[in-house]
């Protein structure tokens, strides 16, 4: 627990000290270009940024330039003061300074803070570091484009990254940490794996997959489907749109709006694009009597929704604006809420170990400000949430006012292989839809009741996830979800028949395999597999021909001795099953 403070104390202080960083950062800006109009400049995770309004466009070369000013300006030691002021006399010290005058208009106070240190004079909250001294370790890392407000609507400005931290040692382990990150980033791996694009031309935040991607796609919902059926799960399939009555019920016309978009006009009626499955799976239960014989009903889609998200934020594979939810919900009798949360949690880990994750943290997500459904309600399935993650001796931090507006919800955050984590599963607990959609079961007792609802997301989004992957592997995915798993490499062209043979065989044992017929030189078509990832190049020459052998190379160079080809069927076939990553 002392550990926990003592991070916790450093943290805060860190961050501080980033953010004072940051208006030093401006101090410069101002004196590179004394026309800068100045956005905002907050803290971030590690470190900070500022949206600047710049006469001409920063380029990677302005970086240590503005790194060196500022260094001379820590090393004076200048100190921070804040001075309280009105409103008026705060739109006079920003006359010039469009964006701080919309930002003055916004605060609801009458006295407002600014602070000061050399020059440069910034309208701010606080609380800053005593002085210019106290920065210890940091470095001004990327350039962005970032609109104001985070719209499209307003002017495009200019974002300066920064990270900070209170040692050069820390502050070094954190920079070969963001090289790992770049080198890993799945847009850039993407470039050259050629696996899904993102064309201006349907809009943004909407992803088209290549057949690479189509396939990595297909062998993991087919594992899906397998796992979910043998977990006692039924699939269900159901439309895009729904009337805007049904999105009245279910609360998200009051409750979610701001993350939908406009109604669609069908013969003066109003459709809404679907946000999430739940409702349509709550009319398929409506559609029968329902004893408490049928429960628990477990209910799986691989259902693709729709949630508004400001272009501004809009990131790769990571959001986006339609994306694939495995979703599921479980509908179960009250004294079953928490068998089911527990086995959910269960299938959850057990599907993130076949995808290569052991290390996950738990958070437990309580009441939103926004939320349907009374205090007790609330407490009582938090309470049950609670008492599952104690019974599991699972270790979880509470995220206060994380929780869905229908109910409070579990949240796996899963590690990857750089010690990232990554939001991806969620365990709803909801009390509120199955009482505004009048969800009713028969019991025992031949009276009805009112049954739970569980929503539940193993793998998040399938674009999400899928980033996630492309990350973790660096590209290169293991052997069972790799979409070429074979390359056949001729080294002349004699050698193409053998080379049809050999791929004729493997694709009868369903092996992912492929010939390069092209005309290249033997080390360009090495190469080129080389950097798409393949997991086996086999290379044949006139010894391969004449033993009817084929020699194996691995992705990361190694080459294996020469073995015929029923005994290479019979290692891929092992290594797919185990779901590895390699021969070894
Ligand atoms: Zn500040
Ligand atoms: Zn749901």
């Amino acid at each position: 627990m002392v550990d926990k403070e003592k991070t916790a104390e450093r943290e805060e202080k860190m961050d501080v000290m980033r953010h004072s960083t940051a208006h030093v950062m401006a101090e410069v800006v101002q004196s590179l270009f004394p026309e800068t109009k100045f956005g905002i400049g907050p803290t971030i995770e590690h470190g900070f940024y500022y949206d600047f309004d710049l006469p001409r466009t920063l380029t990677p070369e302005d970086l240590p330039v503005i790194e060196e000013k500022m260094r001379e300006i820590i090393a004076a030691d200048i100190p921070f003061t804040r001075e309280d002021v009105d409103k008026d006399e705060a739109r006079q010290l920003f006359a010039a300074q469009p964006y701080k005058l919309e930002l003055i208009d916004e605060i609801p106070d009458e006295k407002l803070s600014v602070y000061r240190q050399g020059s440069f004079t910034d309208l701010c909250r606080g609380p800053h570091i005593e002085s210019t001294g106290e920065i210890k370790a940091f470095k001004l890392v990327s350039i962005a484009g970032a609109y104001w407000r985070g719209s499209e609507r307003y002017p495009m400005l200019q974002r300066i990254y920064g990270v900070a931290f209170d040692t050069e040692e820390a502050l070094a382990d954190h920079l070969k940490m963001l090289e790992e990150m770049e080198a890993r980033d799945h847009r850039r791996l993407n470039k050259q794996l050629n696996l899904y694009i993102t064309p201006e031309e349907i809009g943004g935040g909407l992803i088209i997959y290549g057949p690479k991607a189509g396939r990595i796609r297909a062998v993991i919902e087919e594992f899906w489907r397998q796992e979910h059926f043998a977990n006692g799960y039924e699939l269900l399939y159901t439309p895009h749109i729904g009337l805007s009555n049904l999105w009245e019920t279910s609360g998200h016309l009051g409750f979610y709006q701001e993350n939908m978009y406009s109604p669609l006009d069908i013969e003066g009626k109003q459709y809404f694009l679907k946000p999430m499955n739940c409702p349509f799976h709550i009319l398929f239960y409506k559609s029968q009597m329902r004893s408490y014989r049928d429960l628990p009903l477990r209910w799986a889609e691989l259902g693709t929704v729709y949630r508004y998200e400001r272009s501004g934020v809009l990131l790769g594979l990571l959001r986006t604006r339609g994306f694939t939810q495995d979703d599921a919900h479980i509908i179960c009798a009250p004294d079953q809420v928490e068998s089911e949360i527990a086995e959910v949690f269960r299938f959850s880990l057990y599907m993130w170990k076949s995808f290569g994750f052991d290390n996950y943290k738990v958070y437990l997500s309580t009441r939103p400000e926004k939320a349907i459904g009374t205090e007790e309600q609330w407490h009582m399935a938090e309470e049950a949430l609670r008492k599952v993650l104690g019974e599991q001796a699972i270790a979880y931090e509470v995220d206060e006012g994380g929780g869905a507006f229908y109910g409070p919800k579990i949240d796996i955050k899963i590690e990857d292989a750089i010690g990232r984590e990554w939001q991806m599963t969620t365990i709803q607990f909801d009390f509120n839809l199955p009482e505004r959609f009048d969800m009713v079961y028969t019991g025992k007792d031949g009276v009805e009741h009112r049954p739970y609802m569980i929503h539940r997301a193993l793998l998040g989004a399938w674009e999400r996830f899928f980033g996630l992957l492309i990350e973790h592997y660096s590209g290169a995915f293991p052997v069972w979800l790799a979409p070429v798993q074979v390359m056949v490499i001729p080294v002349a062209d004699r050698h193409l028949d053998y080379c049809r043979q050999l791929e004729a065989g493997l694709n009868g044992d369903g092996v992912r395999v492929k010939v390069d017929a092209r005309s290249e030189r033997l080390n360009l078509k090495i190469r080129q597999a080389q950097l798409e990832k393949i997991p086996y190049m086999l290379v044949v020459g006139d010894k391969e021909v004449a033993d009817a052998t084929v020699s194996v190379r691995l992705r990361n160079g190694e080459q294996l001795p020469n073995q015929t080809l029923d005994d290479f069927k019979q290692v891929i076939k092992t290594v797919t099953a185990s779901k590895k990553k390699d021969l070894k």
